[in-house]
Order: structure tokens, then sequence, then C-alpha cells
């Protein structure tokens, strides 16, 4: 079995990227407001139905990932854009970089389910639409029954 390779073995003159599956070129993620009501729930269990998306948590913030190759991403895992690859690409650099992290939040959700599992774990019981509603789908318009 190939020996995995550790940061540390890196030697004088090695790049980084060069023993990498282009981890940092595969998805990206973006800041959201922390949902607060059933409504910012369903907003992102409809982010999620659309699939390859996961949101995270880490030191409180809520992020938004979308898990997807950049089109420039060789299959070699090098950019096929070096020479005219976006800013955030020139500014990132291994020192910090995911090469060897375990990808580990504070909260992780994978799909809409889990997303909606937490909203009926931390939010207030909301009324049901008709007494044969289901609890899990989402309040549209709210029914005396
Ligand atoms: S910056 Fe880090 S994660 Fe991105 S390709 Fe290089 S080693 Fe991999
Ligand atoms: S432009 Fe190049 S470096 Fe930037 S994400 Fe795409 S493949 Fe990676």
């Amino acid at each position: 079995m190939k020996q995995q390779f550790n940061r540390s073995d890196l030697k004088p003159g090695e790049v980084l990227c060069d023993h990498c599956t282009a981890k940092c070129c595969r998805y990206f993620a973006l800041p959201m407001e922390t949902p607060a009501d059933w409504e910012d729930f369903d907003h992102i269990r409809w982010y999620m139905m659309h699939g390859n998306v996961s949101v995270f948590v880490d030191d409180g913030s809520w992020y938004l990932m979308v898990h997807a190759d950049c089109k420039h991403l060789l299959p070699n895992n090098m950019c096929g854009a070096y020479e005219t690859r976006p800013r955030i690409c020139r500014e990132y650099t291994t020192d910090e970089c995911e090469f060897d992290n375990d990808v580990t939040h504070e909260q992780l959700f994978e799909t809409p389910e889990q997303m909606w599992e937490y909203a009926h774990a931390v939010l207030p019981v909301r009324p049901r639409r008709t007494e044969s509603d289901p609890v899990n789908l989402p309040v549209l318009n709210v029914v005396e029954v």
C-alpha cells in the first residue's frame, strides 16, 4: 500500500501541491446568516436539495459549502488556467491549507433531512397546516384545525 505523504516529508524545493489531489479546487464555501426561524431553515433545506451542498458551523459562524470541481482543474490535479487564475487562488498558500486537515467542523449537515431535524430540535414547536399534515413539512399557510 502506498505510504501517505506528510507535510513534514517535504524536501527543500518541493511543492506540497505536487503531493495533493487539489483539495482546495474542489469546493467553495460562503458565509451565511445564522438561521433563526423556520423560514430560514426551510431556505437552507432548499439549497441542500440541489445536491453537492453541505452546511457547516465553525466558531459560531454558518457557511454554505458547494462541492464542485473548478472547471480548470486538470486530470493530473494541476491548474489549467494558472496564468489567469483568480486572485483568491493566487493568494491561497499551503501554510494552513486543507492538505492534511481532517475537515472537522463544530457542526456539519450533509443532507436536507439533517438540517430539518436540527431545526425541529432547536426551534419552538410550530403549528401544523392541517390535522393530517406531517410535522416535518414547512408551514406555508396556517389553518386552524
Ligand atoms: S494549496 Fe493545499 S489543498 Fe490546495 S492543492 Fe496545494 S496542497 Fe492541496
Ligand atoms: S483556477 Fe486553478 S487554482 Fe483556481 S480553483 Fe481553478 S484549478 Fe484551482
